[in-house]
């Protein structure tokens, strides 16, 4: 199955499909990466605060694939914040990672009541110009910290990663995102597990017409509306069955029928407040 790929504004391409590690356990990681690896996921979505970036690099050093065919995100943590405090945490990420570079480094949330989200912008900048990040941007921006960095940064982000799935579509913050040329990352794409997809009167629909599961439709729901998702699944059988998504096809009446689910049911933090 070829994953298609989204072209970024630093002229770089991710691949539209990946596999997230968030609360994927730190002993767990090796082998739940290498297994993705295998079944055909190429594209990782790590973060500092998973504490799990070296599992990440050993599985790709383990992998042999060829650095160039592997897409690699990694997060700021709050905690790290700041110009050089940054860049130093970038660089340790890179040194767990074993990696000279990130496909692409994040902001992990503005953290407002921190008030350093631009100097942590002015980092991943630097980052940017060294070569250390091929593409960069932010997670959980609303619209007024990304008009901070318009006005206050040199470079757009690529990507603004958000929490995202059929209960939580954020339209605000996505067209204002599009509006500017970020593409949209749905973190949660098939709400954590949080609720019943199946539940979804659409989803069923769509995934008895199919022959398909109520994950695989949200995915392919994602993929058809140019969203980028990394579904995190500990269990083989899954990971395989998200990969498949691919293959799924819905109508345009079955997305619009989705779109219309959206009720701003947030599942995570609040990124208004959320500084922690
Ligand atoms: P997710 O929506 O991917 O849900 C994962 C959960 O869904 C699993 O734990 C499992 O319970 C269930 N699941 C997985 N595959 C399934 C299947 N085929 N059928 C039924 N249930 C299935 O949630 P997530 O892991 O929080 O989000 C995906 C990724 O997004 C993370 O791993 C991480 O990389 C990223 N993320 C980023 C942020 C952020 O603040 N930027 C926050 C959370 C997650």
């Amino acid at each position: 199955m070829t994953v298609p790929t989204i072209p970024l504004n630093s002229g770089h391409d991710i691949p539209q499909l990946g596999y997230g590690v968030f609360l994927v356990k730190p002993e767990e990681t090796e082998r739940l990466v290498g297994e993705a690896l295998e079944i055909g996921y190429r594209h990782i979505d790590t973060a500092a605060r998973y504490y799990n970036e070296e599992g990440v690099g050993r599985a790709i050093a383990a992998s042999g694939i060829p650095r160039d065919e592997l897409f690699i995100t990694t997060k700021l943590a709050n905690d790290d914040q700041g110009y050089q405090t940054a860049l130093d945490a970038a660089r340790a990420s890179l040194d767990k990672l074993q990696l000279d570079y990130v496909d692409l480094y994040l902001v992990h949330w503005p953290a407002p009541a921190r008030g350093m989200y631009v100097e942590s912008w002015r980092a991943c900048e630097h980052l940017l110009a060294e070569g250390l990040a091929r593409s960069i941007g932010v997670s959980n921006f609303m619209p007024e910290h990304l008009q901070r960095l318009f006005d206050e940064g040199s470079v757009v982000p690529a990507v603004n990663q958000l929490e995202l799935h059929p209960l939580h579509q954020q339209p605000q913050a996505v067209s204002y995102s599009r509006d500017h040329g970020i593409q949209i990352e749905a973190w949660g794409p098939i709400g954590q597990g949080k609720y019943d997809l199946a539940g979804l009167e659409p989803v069923a629909d769509a995934a008895s017409r199919l022959g398909a599961t109520p994950a695989q439709v949200v995915l392919a729901w994602h993929l058809a509306r140019e969203r980028i998702v990394f579904p995190k699944s500990t269990r083989r059988q899954r990971m395989e069955e998200n990969f498949a998504a691919l293959d799924v096809r819905l109508t345009e009446s079955e997305l619009a029928a989705i779109d219309a689910l959206e009720s701003g049911r947030r599942l995570g933090n609040d990124p208004m407040v959320f500084s922690d």
